[in-house]
């Protein structure tokens, strides 16, 4: 029995993790990330569908907000839409 406990390989260079990249897709999406934070968001978004999905959510939604006027909705939505929006800028 030796004292080295610990020899096992290198774990490889530690990926971005998913709460982080979701947290930053609107910056991402804004194109407000640093070079290599995005580049970093980039390949996390390339082999993580879960964030995928967000970030596809997350953009559909915003392109259709944007398209839409205020008027055109029913109130109650537009109550929705815009809690919905309020809690997204404050991040
Ligand atoms: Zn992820």
């Amino acid at each position: 029995m030796t004292s080295d406990p610990d020899g096992g390989q290198p774990a490889p260079r530690p990926r971005a993790p998913c709460s982080k990249v979701v947290a930053l897709l609107a910056d991402y999406l804004d194109g407000r990330l640093p070079d290599d934070r995005h580049t970093e968001l980039t390949r996390h978004l390339d082999d993580c569908h879960t964030c995928l999905a967000q970030l596809q959510t997350y953009r559909s939604t915003v392109s259709l907000l944007r398209s839409l006027r205020e008027e055109d909705l029913p109130s109650d939505l537009r109550l929705t839409l815009s809690a919905f929006l309020d809690q997204h800028a404050n991040n």
